[in-house]
């Protein structure tokens, strides 16, 4: 590979900005000045520095963001502000997608990758990969939904829904409000959503807290990200 498409794969900086970088003298390979742009490497063999600092082979970037609410789950567009608009400059790759979506105002867990395989395996419908939500519903529920989401809930529109796991946290009393969480294995469009309309209640709030292995961190707050571990993403794959 050529060490000027390199070092752009490596988000180092643009063409333009990667040539005056390597005119400058400023990066070298194996401890050897490059002269041109065109010097061929090995990735992930051979040493690459700009100054000081390795500049390190990567080809699949993984993050967990905490996806605030009023911010659309797309990689790009013209009118609203996107999920990847909350990335510094630093680590945004125009390769990078969430996987999957959450609603325009639901809150948490969102995964975001350049990694198509990774993002397929954990979107097909055939995996079942199980996501949990925290949501605030209207009213008290009783006993027999959690039997009803058990027994897996046909939808309004006629879908029948796999089974998924009701726990109801608490009351609240002053607003007649329940607290719940709810583990699924699909992820139909507003499912979570549609199965409390099934049940004849309204969701108020609702945040995604895990997906598959994958927990939200307690301090991510809304609108942060991190890097995943390797040790999670072996664990997710
Ligand atoms: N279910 C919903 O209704 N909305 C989401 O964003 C995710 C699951």
């Amino acid at each position: 590979m050529r060490v000027d498409k390199f070092l752009h794969q490596m988000n180092v900086g643009t063409r333009n900005q990667i040539t005056q970088l390597i005119k400058k003298g400023r990066v070298t390979l194996n401890a050897q000045r490059v002269r041109t742009g065109k010097t061929q490497l090995n990735p992930g063999q051979d040493l690459v520095k700009l100054g000081e600092q390795e500049i390190k082979y990567q080809v699949h970037y993984y993050y967990v963001l905490n996806k605030p609410m009023g911010v659309i789950s797309a990689s790009t567009d013209t009118h609203q502000k996107t999920v990847m608009d909350l990335f510094n400059k630093s680590d945004y790759r125009s390769d990078l997608f969430p996987v999957g979506r959450l609603d325009k105002d639901t809150e948490g867990l969102l995964l975001i990758t350049n990694d198509g395989d990774l993002a397929h395996k954990l979107l097909s419908p055939a995996h079942h990969i199980k996501k949990t939500y925290e949501a605030t519903v209207t009213g008290k529920l009783d006993e027999s939904v959690i039997t009803k989401f058990a027994e897996g809930i046909l939808l309004k529109d006629g879908t029948q829904l796999y089974p998924a796991k009701l726990e109801i946290l608490n009351y609240n009393k002053m607003d007649d409000t329940t607290n719940i969480h709810v583990q699924i294995q699909e992820g139909k469009y507003h499912q979570v959503r549609r199965m409390f309309g099934a049940v004849g209640q309204k969701v108020i709030h609702l945040q995604r807290i895990k997906m598959g292995t994958l927990a939200i961190d307690e301090g991510l707050l809304p609108g942060n990200y991190r890097e995943l571990t390797q040790t999670e993403v072996d664990d997710l794959l």
